[in-house]
């Protein structure tokens, strides 16, 4: 197959995977002679798959465990929220777990959004998507002359000026991965507490820090001082486990159970159920604490290193992923291609984003040796 055939056959498998990417499966199915050896499109910590994997080996594979995860119902909605109580330090009523956060965002969404709903651009696709007729969604743009950076004090009165109803924010945000401060982030809540619903996705938050320890930003009692916030948060990138669909969102405890009133009795996996049961352990959050800070210092030479290439922008991110932004003329869905035919580096360009204009692509973090190859191979895009 020749490169522009192969152009093709990977833009109609982008078309048919709406505003998201296709999979690295999907683009391997169709495409029998290509090789992928750096999905840097996904956005997930590899070791932390390395661990998850390690465990679920020693428990269910060598135990013959997995044929009962299989076999049997796993546990419903309110029983997983119990393991996941411990970890969060907060009541399991207020607790609802999903397949996946895109499962809670669409509920979330559904059921408790209406009126004018503030989502910030660029941003993950779903949280405009998703709405209703019910929903009259008002863009907040990041503008790329601040480097994408939130400027709380701008926001606030544009929640005020649009007379905003319910927001959602994404911290670290993505595709940019700019990041709110705790101070910050209480401020916003503070001077919001009149709106109906203050959505705040952390499906990145494990990546970000804000001392030289590294230490995991914990907001989730917040929920226990603003009523009207839901914090949801995937599990699916920190933990590298996007396959078995695991999320949870915090909010108040009439919400929880008017989603559970609703369906949702056993939507979680048996998979699912078993990693959070794992979640509960402490010898396995130990084990993982030293992973994610080991991923955190891997990514930040990764941004070094891109930093270092002049022809990129690369925009401040305290997530798992940077933002880079190619010199005008060259466009990013053809430096995609070329970087993953001829390289086999896979990297999401980000052309489909709404509120992104010029030649943008999202960069994620990997291993130490991929992202080497990462940027090597960019290196030699640049000189072909
Ligand atoms: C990936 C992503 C999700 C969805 O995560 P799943 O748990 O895999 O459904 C939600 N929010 C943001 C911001 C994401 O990037």
């Amino acid at each position: 197959m020749n490169d522009i055939i192969l152009e093709q056959r990977i833009k109609s498998l982008k078309d048919l995977s709406g505003t998201h990417s296709p999979s690295i499966e999907t683009i391997k199915n169709s495409i029998n002679n290509i090789e992928i050896k750096v999905d840097a499109c996904f956005l997930s910590n590899p070791y932390a798959t390395d661990l998850f994997l390690r465990h679920l080996e020693d428990d269910l594979l060598k135990t013959g465990k997995l044929r009962d995860v299989l076999e049997f119902y796993p546990p419903q909605n309110r029983d997983i929220a119990k393991n996941l109580a411990n970890v969060c330090k907060i009541s399991e009523k207020n607790i609802f777990v999903g397949n996946g956060a895109i499962e809670i965002i669409q509920a979330v969404i559904h059921k408790f959004v209406k009126g004018r709903f503030a989502v910030t651009i660029p941003t993950f696709s779903s949280y405009y998507e998703f709405t209703t007729s019910r929903i009259e969604v008002v863009f907040y743009k990041l503008l790329k002359e601040n480097k994408f950076e939130f400027k709380v004090d701008d926001y606030l009165k544009f929640i005020k000026d649009e007379k905003i109803e319910s927001l959602t924010l994404i911290n670290p945000n993505n595709p940019n991965g700019g990041f709110l401060s705790m101070d910050e982030l209480l401020f916003i809540l503070d001077n919001t507490k009149k709106l109906d619903l203050v959505i705040i996705d952390e499906s990145f938050i494990h990546f970000a820090y804000e001392d030289d320890n590294l230490k995991l930003i914990e907001s989730q009692l917040l929920i226990n001082k603003y009523p009207n916030l839901i914090i949801v948060k995937s599990m699916s990138k920190d933990f590298g486990i996007a396959g078995i669909r695991a999320g949870y969102a915090l909010m108040q405890e009439a919400m929880v159970s008017e989603l559970l009133n609703n369906g949702f009795l056993w939507n979680s996996s048996g998979l699912a159920a078993y990693f959070f049961n794992l979640y509960g352990s402490n010898i396995f959050r130990d084990e993982y604490e030293l992973i994610r800070k080991k991923y955190i210092m891997t990514t930040k030479e990764f941004f070094k290193d891109l930093e270092s290439l002049t022809q990129l922008v690369v925009y401040p991110s305290k997530a798992n992923f940077a933002l880079v932004e190619l010199p005008k003329d060259i466009n990013s869905f053809s430096f995609m291609i070329k970087l993953l035919i001829n390289h086999g580096i896979y990297v999401r360009d980000c052309s489909d984003k709404i509120g992104l204009d010029g030649n943008f692509l999202r960069i994620a973090s990997r291993t130490f040796e991929e992202n080497l190859l990462i940027v090597n191979s960019l290196k030699k895009v640049f000189d072909e």
